[in-house]
């Protein structure tokens, strides 16, 4: 089980003692942010793992493929074109997990789950594309169990190992039911936007 630092909107002060305790994964949920936080550090920091957790756009693959160890939002048939074709042509290949709307929410990104073994079919066998698991995000209003149960079942029946699933409010539920990576934000760094916990005082009295 690998824990995945969602560092999203969080400022480098909170980062940093992250960093300097060992860990080495960390997801971000927009390219370009990513890419003023880690596009000159990454060569200084051996072993950093870094995974876009956020939907892509096909007009930032480029910069994407560049940048990220993995991509955990691949969430349509348009991304996995683009996705093979900037492999193709820049020889760097992240690994790549598929987003699975397992509420099927009309607001979130990701495939259906009736449409989820035709979507992995076709990006392994049509595009050639090598796909290392899936990754959900359940209703924040639901039971989340039921939701990475069935992320769970998908995987298996397609042969596929990496299950990223589990936040910092159900991280314990996903690990139950098999998560190989938790995604974990303000749990370990404090609420985003929340600057209150960077004053002294506060720091020195939670
Ligand atoms: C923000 C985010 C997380 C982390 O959420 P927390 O509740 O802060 O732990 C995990 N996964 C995705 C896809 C996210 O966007």
């Amino acid at each position: 089980m690998t824990l995945t630092a969602v560092c999203k909107q969080q400022p480098w002060v909170r980062i940093q003692p992250v960093l300097d305790a060992g860990q080495r994964v960390f997801g971000e949920n927009r390219v370009q942010e990513a890419q003023a936080r880690w596009a000159e550090r990454r060569a200084g920091i051996p072993g950093l793992n870094l995974r876009l957790i956020g939907p892509l756009q096909s007009n930032k693959v480029r910069e994407a493929v560049a940048l990220f160890d993995a991509i955990e939002s691949l969430d349509r048939e348009s991304l996995a074109v683009a996705l093979a074709t900037e492999i193709a042509r820049s020889g760097r290949a992240p690994e790549l997990l598929i987003q699975v709307n397992t509420g099927d929410e009309p607001q979130k990104s990701g495939v259906s789950p009736r449409e989820a073994d035709a979507f992995i079919a076709r990006c392994r066998e049509g595009l050639g594309l090598t796909i290392a698991g899936l990754m959900c995000l359940p209703p924040a209003d639901e039971e989340p169990a039921m939701h990475f149960a069935l992320l769970g079942k998908i995987a298996r029946r397609n042969g596929l190992t990496e299950l990223s699933m589990g936040m910092s409010d159900d991280f314990e539920t996903a690990v139950r039911h098999g998560a190989t990576r938790v995604r974990v934000g303000s749990a370990l760094f404090g609420g985003r936007g929340d600057r209150t916990g960077l004053h002294p005082t506060n720091e020195a009295s939670t």
